[in-house]
């Protein structure tokens, strides 16, 4: 089976991890401060954050922005259910805008119809690696006094207009769990350029204790940090991602060689001034999608469906009193995907029989 994601990991991720289990400094150290360092550095931001998570590191990122209970927060429905959940942790009022068919990502129109006096922030998702539409949404935010907040969790070193995933909103959110463009089994970082914010981050994911006066308490906070051992990988990945997201892209080309003209299915779109990093290699499928999904797993290749519903016709959103038909574009999309392998594992003769197999479980 040509599986659907496999984290790369060579000596150098064990090495780095038998040195801190050595070293006796396990917990949140001198590893974890590089990593924040470098991964700023990547982002082009000033200061980056390490977290225990993704999840974390969005519900930190609204807490940061000063985002709680009365305020809107404007999400995409056809994404993994993290973002959503992290307007919930800080008692905002979730707000759905539908997204755009070609790229996935949050549609700036469908925004603008959605926002309110008491809109706060925006967060859009850079979904399967490719950044969402950040020139529209910016002129949004500065129209309507918004934030943007980034859920770059599919998108470490994607590009939009020359600018790095992680600097294209106010703040911005990544995950490092295993099947993330870079990983350290479970991980998260923010990335900001303002001091303030990077500062209340700190304290969030510390019970909301600085690290210079300890044991005094300001405000709430969790358990939210990272550790060494965690930060011991991330920091080969991070080395690594480059030529990871190379492999992954290569791949993808290679996918949309064999499939472009095939009937009944679209490749993925690249818009104009972006790179994409393809966490996912998502096509449509315009009928039948279930069996060829079948069809492919029957045959040895290890489809996805990314997401097989979209968020507000899950029975925690319904509560909220969304339903079906509120938004058309993530139902639809919903029925119609199948993420294909193209991470960096996949060799050059498991993409021709992806494509073979494809070609052969596609009906009109
Ligand atoms: C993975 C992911 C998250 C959450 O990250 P975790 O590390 O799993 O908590 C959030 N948003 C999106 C879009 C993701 O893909």
């Amino acid at each position: 089976m040509i599986s659907i994601a496999k984290p790369v990991l060579g000596h150098e991720e064990i090495d780095a991890v038998k040195q801190v289990l050595a070293s006796g400094q396990i917990t949140q150290g001198r590893l974890t401060k590089e990593l924040e360092q470098r991964f700023a550095n990547l982002c082009d931001s000033n200061f980056a954050v390490a977290l225990n998570n993704g999840t974390a590191a969005l519900h930190t990122a609204l807490y940061a922005l000063g985002i709680g209970k009365g305020d809107e927060v404007i999400v995409p429905p056809f994404t993994f259910v993290a973002t959503a959940n992290a307007v919930l942790m800080q008692q905002a009022s979730l707000v759905f805008a539908d997204v755009e068919d070609e790229t996935f990502n949050l549609d700036p129109g469908q925004v603008e119809k959605h926002i309110t006096p008491r809109t706060k922030a925006i967060i859009a998702v850079n979904l399967y690696g490719h950044p969402a539409d950040y020139d529209s949404l910016r002129a949004l935010a500065d129209k309507h006094d918004l934030f943007i907040i980034e859920d770059a969790a599919q998108s470490h070193g994607a590009l939009y207009h020359g600018r790095p995933a992680g600097s294209l909103g106010d703040i911005a959110a990544f995950s490092f769990y295993a099947t993330k463009n870079m990983m350290c089994a479970e991980g998260g970082i923010i990335t900001t350029t303002k001091d303030d914010w990077a500062e209340k981050c700190r304290r969030f994911r510390h019970h909301g204790q600085s690290e210079q006066t300890r044991y005094e308490y300001d405000d709430l906070g969790y358990n939210y940090r990272m550790n060494d051992i965690q930060a011991a990988i991330a920091l080969e990945q991070l080395k690594r991602l480059h030529d990871m997201n190379e492999k992954r892209i290569l791949n993808a080309r290679a996918l949309t060689r064999g499939l472009g003209h095939v009937d009944h299915i679209q490749t993925p779109v690249v818009r104009e001034g972006v790179r994409h990093v393809y966490h996912q290699y998502t096509i449509l499928v315009e009928k039948h999608r279930d069996a060829l999904l079948n069809h492919l797993r029957d045959n040895g290749v290890g489809a996805g469906v990314y997401y097989p519903k979209p968020l507000h016709l899950h029975p925690h959103f319904r509560k909220l009193g969304f339903s079906e038909g509120d938004f058309p574009v993530s139902e639809l999309l919903s029925t119609k995907v199948i993420s294909l392998p193209v991470h960096p594992s996949v060799s050059e003769k498991d993409i021709e029989k992806i494509i073979s197999v494809v070609k052969s479980g596609v009906k009109a």
